[in-house]
């Protein structure tokens, strides 16, 4: 099952859970119950490029 990252724009904590296909609405903080939470996207640790691929790095 996919596992997105939310962020709770009330006390500021990073949590992720669980989304099934078709959910879209944000969960309530784990924290401080707050429902103001947005997805993020931390997948991939690092700066973000303009799709170019950096030939540095093992493989
Ligand atoms: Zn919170």
């Amino acid at each position: 099952m996919p596992v997105y990252e939310f962020k709770c724009n009330k006390c500021g904590l990073l949590f992720s859970k669980i989304r099934k296909i078709g959910e879209f609405n944000s969960p309530e903080c784990p924290d401080c119950g707050s429902n103001l939470t947005e997805k993020v996207f931390s997948l991939f640790s690092g700066t973000k490029t303009g799709g170019s691929c950096s030939p540095s790095g093992g493989g």
